[in-house]
């Protein structure tokens, strides 16, 4: 098939999953710019036309890919990477150390309603939304950030936050292609499953029996349990894809800007954080699908939907952390690193990790509170008694923002019904005694 037929192929299935408001475009980047110098590389490695890169500017926060056509098209949003700035704060900021389960718990509803509002489930959407703003204390600016992101130095930060997740979905690229060539996994069935044992062992509430069900979950339901080893490996693969691409990327983009190379210290903090930033909003995708679609079988299914991921997300964080040393030691020292080498590197890596355990615990109780929530594990308030709480507190001009926000979401996304309705209403109203 000709080119010009497959991208229209392409762009009719994009349509169909974004829905028919959705407006995004084939993205091309000026030449010289980040963008242009992240998307040459991954060229490079996976060959020219290989996938298209289409730019969703208004609509839900997106970002994903459809590794079973070719060209690969990658969709990412420009509210993707603004809610991956606002939640990477939730991770890192000094200042919402005591603080960061309740943004969490408030970042994480207002992720799974948007996610939920594209697919038209409008009274989950309101709920979710109504939760995470009723009776807020702590307003992060979640609006579009990309002209603070653009003022920002041209540093492991700021191409973290662009490129990481955008990289991990043309990681799947290549781990597709590897898959369809029949090539061999990354690592063993015995490695991989001592990658599991590793996460287990951190997992210190989980009861003897459960942490066997999930072993043998691992093995029994490789490709499509999300702790398979099949599955595993291939999400662990698009993370090294990421990993190493981003530290070639963040180098040629410094190098142009300011002639300076990436500190090594500080690419470790920002590919750490991506990777809990980009697998919690997974995480509020994933959940707010089951939320959306689950019928009787909820209970079942909520409860893998809480229990699994953490066991997941932990081993492919081990699996990368034994490539990251590695990639690190050959980065630092050229291929012929020493052991001794290779052992500083590790301790670099191991650091990294351990620095932000603390608050990604605290992160993780204020998701899981959203999960919770979301899968009608604690019982709901009455629509009518959240909206008539939300009521006075839209008298407060951030709370007034971040719900007119919403509603435009939900007009962006051609999102109708009776709980919107009376949103839009309220909204209107209290705008008019605003001005
Ligand atoms: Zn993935």
């Amino acid at each position: 098939m000709a080119s010009a037929a497959r991208r229209a192929q392409a762009e009719a299935v994009l349509a169909i999953e974004l829905g028919p408001r959705a407006r995004f475009f084939l993205h091309q980047p000026a030449p010289g710019s980040p963008m242009g110098l992240v998307l040459d590389l991954v060229e490079r490695r996976l060959g020219a036309g290989s996938f298209d890169l289409y730019w969703l500017d208004l609509g839900s926060p997106e970002l994903f890919s459809l590794p079973g056509l070719s060209p690969c098209p990658v969709v990412y949003s420009r509210r993707h990477l603004s809610l991956s700035a606002c939640v990477r704060r939730v991770f890192s900021e000094p200042s919402l150390q005591q603080v960061a389960d309740e943004c969490a718990e408030q970042l994480a509803l207002k992720l799974m309603a948007e996610f939920a509002l594209r697919r038209g489930h409008v009274d989950f959407a309101v709920h979710a939304f109504l939760k995470s703003i009723v009776g807020k204390g702590i307003w992060l600016d979640d609006g579009d950030q990309t002209l603070v992101l653009e003022q920002e130095r041209k540093g492991e930060a700021y191409m973290a936050v662009w490129f990481y997740g955008l990289l991990h979905e043309l990681g799947h690229v290549e781990a597709a292609r590897r898959q369809q060539s029949g090539q061999r996994l990354l690592f063993s069935d015995t490695r991989a499953l001592g990658f599991i044992d590793v996460a287990l062992a951190q997992a210190v509430h989980y009861p003897a029996g459960l942490k066997n069900e999930i072993r043998q979950l691992a093995l029994a339901e490789r490709g499509s349990s999300m702790v398979g080893l099949d599955q595993l490996q291939c999400e662990a693969s698009a993370d090294m894809f990421a990993a190493e691409l981003l530290l070639a990327a963040t180098q040629a983009v410094m190098q142009q800007d300011r002639g300076d190379s990436p500190d090594t210290g500080r690419y470790l903090q920002e590919l750490v954080l991506l990777t809990q930033v980009v697998a919690l909003m997974d995480r509020c995708r994933g959940t707010a699908t089951v939320a959306c679609h689950a019928g009787a079988d909820l209970r079942t299914m909520a409860s893998a939907q809480l229990l699994l991921p953490p066991v997941a997300n932990a081993a492919r964080a081990a699996m990368v952390a034994s490539f990251l040393k590695l990639l690190l030691a050959r980065w630092a020292w050229g291929d012929g690193f020493s052991e001794a080498q290779l052992a500083t590197a590790g301790v670099l890596v191991d650091a990294a990790y351990a620095q932000f355990a603390p608050r990604v615990d605290r992160v993780e109780a204020g998701l899981s509170n959203a999960m919770r929530f979301a899968l009608r594990l604690v019982p709901w308030p009455s629509l009518a008694e959240q909206l008539q709480a939300l009521r006075s507190e839209l008298a407060m001009p951030l709370c007034l923002d971040e719900t007119q926000r919403f509603c435009d979401l939900a007009d962006q996304l051609g999102a109708e019904g009776e709980p919107l309705a009376a949103l839009r209403t309220m909204v209107a109203n209290a705008a008019r005694t605003h001005h």
